[in-house]
């Protein structure tokens, strides 16, 4: 018998990504993420597990985001004890994503008791804080680009991406063959972190195609933009609010600031940065400089701190952030969660959206219908903490901060990577990117694809 993939999540849809590989004694995952989004995918969080969880023998993470590693608290809730395998800075940042996670489904169990709308009575959350913490005891750092031993009969190498610091392809070795899963896959040329890095191909490549049938704006761009937004803002004596995740957006922001700062493109305005887990997010990127590209490493030596902003405060304590609300001056305040779906940037956006002389800038994905996509198309009032309350701000966006490859980069990896993989597996993408970035591999490289769709079961 060969070895046999199920795809348990990232099969027509980006969020979930978990796939259950077994050689016919034992079984691992690879990847353990939360599906995300739409109500229909999110009740899949709570569905009995597609396997018994004492009887995974490994889980090997690709990188720290939620939809690659969420489940693990629920996992371990459920019977797995068998140890999580990552790279060292995602141990890291997982600590800091998974008790988040955790802190926000007891939230939101608490918000559907109040509302009386829940499928459990009493409303219950996925799993709660302390559940992330315990389950954080399963996680075991590995040497990045040397092959670590899982079992007796198993081998995986991990290999840098870019997508987010620690993010990386997996290379798995199991019943004689090679399958390469390629994570989420970063940019090339984005500050700070090496470039995707190019491994062989072997029998059959996973690879994600989120934005497989687009391309992005050039950072050139993104420099050009920010700078004008800052500047017009500020000149009308205004404050540039900008929602970010806590993990990467942010410090990619705080590298274009330095940036822009030294370049006296923009005014020495005060960076506040209000979120204890960008605080700590930043404290986690300026550590692991291993991962960081020539240019940062050059930066470094000449005694730079790539994340540095001259006049750069970040907020930890609730007193503190309250205490923003008095500031009139210009200053650039960014705060999580990015897609505004809860956090202190809810406070911010309430006391600061009413006034025209500020501006909303958007640097990350707003999902449909969602209240960043409300403000994008230019609503007149938005509800917020309970309240109706008008938008007079300038609403702004910046597009080309994405940290996943756009079509061209994804085949730049592909390109760069020696051999032909045996069969392709298109995952992690909506069904038509995920279509298209098939079609796209078959004719421009003339591999095998497929693509996947949930609960399917492949052969190699
Ligand atoms: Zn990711």
């Amino acid at each position: 018998m060969g070895v046999t993939i199920t795809f348990l999540g990232a099969a027509g849809t980006v969020t979930g990504s978990t796939y259950l590989v077994s050689d016919g004694t034992t079984k691992i995952l690879v990847d353990c993420g939360i599906f995300q989004g739409d109500r229909e995918w999110r009740e899949r969080n709570w569905l009995e597990p597609h396997f018994n969880p004492s009887e995974i023998s490994a889980v090997l993470i690709t990188h720290a985001h939620v939809d690659h590693i969420g489940m693990l608290p629920r996992y371990h809730k459920l019977g797995l004890r068998c140890p999580a395998y990552c790279s060292p800075a995602t141990a890291e940042l997982a600590a800091l994503l998974l008790t988040d996670s955790g802190r926000l489904q007891e939230e939101e169990a608490s918000y559907r008791a109040a509302r009386g709308r829940s499928r459990h009575t009493p409303p219950l959350p996925l799993y709660t804080e302390q559940d992330a913490r315990e389950s954080l005891r399963l996680l075991r750092p590995i040497t990045i680009n040397s092959k670590s031993r899982i079992t007796d009969s198993i081998n995986a190498t991990w290999s840098l991406m870019g997508h987010i610091l620690g993010a990386c392809s997996i290379t798995l070795e199991m019943g004689g063959k090679t399958i390469v899963f390629s994570g989420d896959i970063g940019r090339y040329g984005e500050p700070v972190l090496v470039d995707p890095v190019a491994v062989p191909m072997g029998d059959l490549l996973l690879i994600e195609s989120t934005y497989g049938d687009r391309l992005h704006n050039g950072s050139s761009d993104v420099h050009d933009t920010l700078a004008e937004i800052i500047q017009t803002t500020s000149k009308r004596g205004g404050i540039v609010l900008i929602p970010s995740f806590a993990v990467g957006r942010t410090q990619t922001l705080l590298y274009y600031l330095r940036e822009l700062k030294a370049a006296k493109r923009i005014p020495d305005i005060p960076v506040i940065i209000d979120s204890p887990m960008a605080s700590d997010a930043t404290e986690i990127y300026q550590r692991h400089t291993n991962e960081y590209d020539n240019t940062a490493l050059a930066l470094l030596n000449k005694g730079f701190k790539p994340f540095h902003v001259p006049k750069m405060y970040f907020i930890r304590d609730r007193e503190e952030s309250i205490k923003l609300n008095s500031i009139s001056e210009p200053m650039i305040l960014i705060s999580a969660s990015g897609m505004l779906s809860g956090g202190r940037i809810l406070h911010h956006l309430k006391h600061r959206v009413t006034d025209r002389k500020n501006t909303v800038l958007f640097v990350g994905f707003q999902p449909p219908g969602s209240r960043g996509d409300w403000l994008k198309r230019g609503a007149q009032s938005i509800r917020i903490l309970g309240e109706e309350i008008a938008v007079r701000a300038e609403i702004r966006e910046i597009s080309g901060l994405s940290a996943h490859g756009d079509r061209e980069e994804l085949l730049r990896w592909c390109r760069s990577c020696s051999g032909t993989p045996g069969k392709v597996a298109v995952v992690h993408g909506e069904p038509d990117s995920a279509r298209v970035f098939a079609t796209t591999l078959r004719d421009q490289l003339g591999w095998n694809t497929v693509v996947p769709s949930y609960l399917q079961t492949i052969e190699v």
